[in-house]
């Protein structure tokens, strides 16, 4: 049902010690939808992931995932109530193999489609280096692993920093080229995104942040150039 919002937040604020990094972002997520998050360095993007997953603490009722006030819960809690985040910077344990670091994203109780054996179908790269160090594996692998980690949650939405930070356009295509096998099943993602015209194409609606607040809300197809430019920079 498209049309059932699956993750809220209400009235977000988020604080690092005295400074305020959000300011109040009213947002919502339906089940089976891509929504991309764009904004400036700085705009408050992973800030605003980190507090939908316990890392940036937020007050319970500003956060609502199925139903549930899960502001500030622990984020070991959150990902078994079905979301997972994969973090800017892949954050992989470089010594540990690539299945082993596949399976420290495996949490009991959330049985589901995506095991190994599918994650390697859709990387097979990663089934080839499966037994080699995360570490020594090039920045698009790492970014495979760290997909697959977050998979093998099988959450229910799917949050996505920054993909593409650091990648080659090709590595970057290969990357979001599995973005359909990853919805197949219904899986609501949250994309934060710098590429404008990347986040636009693969999401259904965008909210841009500037300076932690919602500065565009939309449809993806219909926000345009101007819309965006002066959302990103407050021109
Ligand atoms: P980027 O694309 O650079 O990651 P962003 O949009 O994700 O940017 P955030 O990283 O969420 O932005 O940062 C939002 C604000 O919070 C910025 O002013 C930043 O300096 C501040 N901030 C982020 N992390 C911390 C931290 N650990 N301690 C203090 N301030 C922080």
């Amino acid at each position: 049902n498209m049309s059932e919002q699956i993750l809220q937040t209400q009235n977000l604020q988020a604080f690092y010690g005295d400074a305020q990094a959000l300011f109040g972002i009213h947002f919502a997520l339906h089940r089976s939808e891509v929504v991309a998050i764009i904004g400036a360095n700085g705009a408050g993007k992973s800030t605003f992931l980190k507090a939908l997953t316990g890392l940036v603490k937020a007050p319970a009722d500003a956060v609502r995932f199925k139903g549930q006030a899960i502001g500030g819960a622990h984020p070991g809690d959150i990902v078994r109530q079905g979301m997972a985040l994969v973090p800017e910077g892949r954050r992989l344990f470089a010594s540990l193999s690539v299945e082993e670091n596949l399976l420290m994203g495996a949490t009991p109780g959330r049985p589901g489609p995506w095991t190994l054996e599918r994650l390697y179908a859709m990387f097979p790269v990663l089934k080839e280096k499966r037994r080699n160090p995360s570490g020594a594996l090039s920045g698009g692998q790492q970014q495979m692993v760290s997909i697959g980690r977050a998979l093998m949650s099988n959450p229910e939405v799917l949050l996505c920093d920054e993909l593409s930070l650091g990648l080659a356009p090709v590595v970057i295509q290969e990357i979001y080229a599995a973005l359909p096998a990853i919805t197949a099943d219904g899986m609501s993602l949250v994309i934060v995104e710098q590429d404008v015209s990347l986040a636009q194409r693969v999401s259904q609606r965008l909210y841009c942040l500037q300076e932690g607040r919602v500065s565009l809300e939309g449809d993806s197809q219909a926000v345009t150039r101007e819309q965006i430019s002066q959302a990103y920079f407050g021109l």
